[in-house]
C-alpha cells in the first residue's frame, strides 16, 4: 500500500500532483510520501505490538533527516552502519538509548562517537572488533554494551550481494566463535553483553529464513544463559523484501506471527531492524524523457532496439546496474494506448551498465514526458553519486496537500567545494 497512485490520468503524491512539484524543482527528483512511511512503520510496529520489541529503524535505507525525525516521531529506533549515520539519527532527536550500531567494519573513533552518545548496543561482527571495543571503553571509561552478530549460515534465497547471513559473507561470527566471543567478554571489565544479533540479508520474500535463523538463535540464547550469560536483547535484523514487481512477501502480521510463535515466551525483547519495507515503496523518483531513439535492425535480426534516454542516471538509481534490480516505470501523466515501445530506459552516464529497465514493454512515449520510477525509496537516493560531475538530486517530503524539498538539488559549486587546486 502507498500513496502514489492516479487520479483521471496524473499521478499524484497524496494530494499533490507529482507534476506540480516538478515544475517547482525540477528534475530528477525524489519524492517521499510521508503518509506511506507512517503507514509503513505502523504496520510493522504494531505486528509485534503483544511481545516486548524495539525496531531499530535501518538508515542506511532512507537517512534524510526528515525521513529520520518523522519515524522518530512515531517511536523508532535506529540501525546505523557507520559514524554518519550515528551523526544524522542523533541530529534527527532519535534517543541514543534507541540505537543500535552495526557493521563489520567500525573504527575507534565511530566506537567512541557511539560510546559518549550512549547508545543502546553495538553489534560487533569480530574478535578484532569486540577486543578494540573493550579498548576503546575502557579509555572512555564506559562500558560498551554489546551483541555478537552471529552469521546462522542461513541462505536467504536474494541476490548474492544483498545476502549476508551465510558463511561465506563477511558479516557476523560464526557460532562458535560467538560462544567464545561471550565467554571471553566475560571477564572484560568494560564490556557487558546485553544481546544477541543476526541479520540475513535484504529483499527476502519467504518467511522459512527468518524462522530459521531465529531458532539457532534462540538456542544459542538459551545456551549462553545456561552458562550465567543472560541477555536482554535478540536482535534479528532487517531484510524483509517489498512488491518492487511480481515478488510476494509475507506482510509483516504474517512474518511477526511466525516470529512470535517461534520465541514462544523467552524473557528477551526482540529488536527489528526494517528498512526496505519502512521506505521503499514510500519513494519514488521521477525523471524527464530526454530522447527517444531507434536503432534499425541489423539484416539478421528482426527488431531494432529502441533507447528511452532520460535525465536521471545510474549515479541517481543505482539498483537497476548493481542488483539487476526491477523497478516498475510509468509515465507522470498516463498515455493512452497500448505499450507499444519495447524499449531499454538509459540515463545520460557514459557506462553501457547505465540503465533504469531493460527491455521494458512502455507506452509511447516522447521527449518532454515525465517518468515515475517507483519503490524507490529505499536505497535510492542514500546510493546515489556525483559520477560524470553531476549534481545530486533534490529529495521532496509530502505530507497531504503540502511538500517540502527536505533535501535542495546540488550546485556545480557543491559539486568542487571540498577541492582545491595546489600552486605547484
Ligand atoms: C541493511 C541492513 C538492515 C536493513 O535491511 P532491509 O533489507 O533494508 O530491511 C538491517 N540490519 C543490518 C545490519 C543491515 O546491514
Amino acid at each position: 500500500m502507498h500513496h502514489f497512485q492516479y487520479h483521471h490520468g496524473e499521478l499524484w503524491a497524496e494530494k499533490v500532483p507529482v507534476r506540480r512539484i516538478v515544475e517547482e524543482v525540477g528534475t530528477p527528483v525524489y519524492i517521499y510520501s510521508s503518509a506511506t512511511l507512517r503507514r509503513h512503520f505502523r504496520v510493522f510496529e504494531e505486528a509485534f505490538a503483544d511481545i516486548p520489541h524495539l525496531v531499530c529503524y535501518s538508515v542506511k535505507a532512507n537517512s534524510n533527516l526528515a525521513v529520520l525525525k518523522l519515524l522518530g516521531d512515531l517511536g523508532a529506533g535506529a540501525d546505523v552502519v557507520s559514524g554518519g549515520e550515528l551523526f544524522r539519527a542523533l541530529k534527527a532527536g532519535l534517543p541514543a538509548s534507541k540505537i543500535v550500531f552495526s557493521g563489520v567494519g567500525k573504527t575507534e573513533i565511530e566506537m567512541e562517537e557511539a560510546l559518549q552518545a550512549g547508545i543502546l548496543m553495538f553489534n560487533v561482527e569480530s574478535l578484532g572488533e569486540l577486543e578494540t571495543l573493550a579498548r576503546v571503553a575502557e579509555r572512555l571509561g564506559r562500558v560498551a554494551p554489546f551483541s555478537i552478530r552471529v552469521n546462522p549460515n542461513v541462505d536467504p534465497k536474494t541476490h548474492p550481494y544483498i545476502s549476508t547471513g551465510l558463511r561465506k559473507n563477511k558479516f557476523g561470527l560464526p557460532e562458535e566463535m560467538a560462544r567464545s566471543a561471550y565467554q571471553w567478554a566475560r571477564k572484560q571489565p568494560y564490556l557487558k553483553a546485553v544481546g544477541l544479533d543476526c541479520h540475513l540479508g535484504s529483499q527476502l520474500t519467504e518467511i522459512a529464513p527468518f524462522v530459521e535463523a531465529l531458532k539457532r538463535l534462540k538456542a544459542l540464547y538459551q545456551d549462553l544463559c545456561e552458562e550465567g550469560i543472560e541477555l536482554q536483547y535478540l536482535d534479528l535484523g532487517g531484510g524483509l523484501g517489498i512488491v518492487y514487481g511480481e515478488e510476494e512477501p509475507p506482510p509483516p502480521a504474517e512474518y511477526a506471527k511466525a516470529l512470535k510463535k517461534e520465541l514462544q515466551g523467552l524473557p528477551c525483547t526482540l529488536i527489528l531492524e526494517p528498512g526496505r519495507v519502512i521506505a521503499g515503496n514510500a519513494g519514488i523518483l521521477v525523471t524527464r524523457v530526454l530522447y527517444v531513439k531507434h536503432n534499425p535492425p541489423l539484416a539478421e535480426e528482426k527488431a531494432g532496439k529502441n533507447f528511452v534516454i532520460v535525465d536521471a542516471g545510474m549515479n541517481d538509481l543505482i539498483r537497476p546496474a548493481f542488483y539487476q534490480a526491477y523497478h516498475r516505470i510509468a509515465p507522470v501523466k498516463e498515455v493512452p494506448g497500448e505499450e507499444v515501445l519495447l524499449a531499454d530506459v538509459v540515463g545520460p552516464i557514459c557506462e553501457s551498465g547505465d540503465f533504469l529497465a531493460r527491455e521494458r514493454p512502455l507506452p509511447p512515449v516522447s521527449p518532454g514526458d515525465l517518468l515515475a520510477v517507483f519503490s524507490a525509496g529505499a536505497y535510492g537516493f542514500v546510493m546515489s553519486s556525483n559520477y560524470n560531475s553531476r549534481p545530486r538530486a533534490p529529495e521532496v517530503l509530502v505530507d497531504g496537500g503540502r511538500f517540502f524539498v527536505v533535501r535542495k538539488r546540488e550546485t556545480y559549486e557543491d559539486l568542487v567545494r571540498l577541492e582545491e587546486i595546489p600552486e605547484i
